[in-house]
């Protein structure tokens, strides 16, 4: 059994990262249906001086590590792999391992983020410098959003995007019974465009079809390659254990200062999903001309809360409604400039009767037709030239 491994040198402590190939674990074959590597197990051992995680697999792959900073993360990058690991795998780790992620990136690429504990600045920028002991320390692989950018070659139809939230080696939030957020919100979206799509009017793409993660600033910049004139984000909420119950959907459109400390946590959570997929969040341009584009921008806005507005009178007649079920904070992917974006919030998968409704077919149908219409009313009056009009 070969065993290589990459060395991650802190002062005084350390990750040794292992990958042991060829081993014979139960469970270990391909699935027939395809032929890609089996990550059957990982291992960490080790405490605060050195960590060591060793995963197995069932056959020899390159992988390529590199670090993250705020908060501090080591990232392995895979072509992809099936992962076997136990369910509860990663929620909690070990020594400088605090806690890890798996999962598909990108369609060929799986990725795991290792959130490290214990680990000072200066330390960790000389593990920078260090390298890995791989010998390559190769810029950060980004995925490319599988859909085509380039907006629909003669079809004059406004195009509506539909931004099923998290995904891949996000999983989103998670029900107490483990339905996760980017599955419910991507089966969602599919059903929504089918309604979008079948009245003809509007062209509905999706920033993500399958089981694969995109960052933030890319869902934007497809939604604004795409010319978009609507940008719908979906999602599913949840609050932790202790922080009691809610229900009902929401709808959130962008401020610069949350409505209220629910919205701004909410934000700060979706915002998030970046941090969680090690994207290197240094190489992302600035918000730059923020100056610039604030005119276009409170013209957005206005649109963006209509929109909002028309959509919960539409949702109320299909399901229920948070008691708050308008708010606003600064969520980074409703940040085009020029395109009325929303987020939808369905409801909580921490709540028995919504999860109960965000998996039932007949709600979903309910609620998409309720979208759909919404999203109709609220094109019909706009291309109609009403203008921006007072909020
Ligand atoms: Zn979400």
């Amino acid at each position: 059994m070969a065993v290589r491994a990459a060395s991650l040198a802190f002062m005084g402590a350390g990750i040794v990262l292992g990958v042991a190939w060829g081993a014979a674990t139960a469970g270990a074959q391909p699935d027939g249906s395809s032929d890609f590597p089996v990550a059957s197990e990982v291992r960490i051992a080790g405490d605060e001086m050195q960590t060591r995680m060793v995963i197995d697999l069932n056959r020899k792959i390159d992988m390529r590590v590199f670090t993250l900073a705020n908060p501090y993360r080591v990232v392995i990058d895979l072509p992809q792999v099936i992962f076997r690991f136990s369910p509860k795998t990663g929620e909690s780790g070990r020594g400088l391992i605090k806690a890890f992620r798996f999962g598909l990136m990108m369609t060929g690429g799986s990725r795991l983020v290792l959130d490290l504990a214990g680990v000072d600045r200066e330390a960790f920028m000389r593990t920078i410098a260090l390298g890995t002991r791989l010998g390559e320390t190769l810029p950060p692989a980004r995925p490319q959003i599988q859909g085509k950018a380039e907006p629909g070659k003669g079809d004059p139809r406004p195009v509506i995007v539909l931004d099923p939230g998290h995904g891949g080696i996000d999983n989103g939030t998670k029900s107490a019974s483990g339905e996760t957020e980017k599955s419910i919100v991507l089966e969602f979206a599919r059903l929504l465009r089918d309604k979008v799509d079948k009245a003809g009017k509007y062209r509905a793409v999706m920033t993500r079809t399958d089981d694969t993660f995109v960052a933030l600033a890319d869902r934007v910049s497809f939604a604004r390659a795409q010319q978009a004139s609507l940008f719908v984000s979906i999602h599913a909420d949840a609050l932790r254990r202790g922080e009691g119950d809610a229900q009902g959907a929401s709808v959130y459109t962008l401020s610069e200062t949350a409505s209220d400390s629910e919205a701004a946590r909410l934000a700060e959570t979706e915002n998030r999903t970046d941090v969680i997929a090690g994207v290197d969040l240094t190489s992302e341009p600035d918000d730059v001309a923020d100056i610039l584009i604030d005119l276009a921008q409170r013209e957005t806005k206005t649109f963006s809360v209509r929109f909002a507005r028309g959509l919960i009178d539409s949702l109320r007649n299909v399901t229920r409604m948070h008691k708050n079920s308008l708010k606003s904070a600064g969520f980074r992917v409703l940040k085009a400039p020029d395109i009325p974006s929303v987020l939808i919030e369905l409801g909580y998968v921490s709540n028995r009767e919504d999860l109960k409704s965000l998996t039932s077919a007949e709600w979903r149908e309910h609620t998409a037709v309720a979208i759909a219409q919404a999203i109709d009313r609220f094109l019909t009056t706009k291309l109609a030239g009403s203008g921006g009009g007072q909020n």
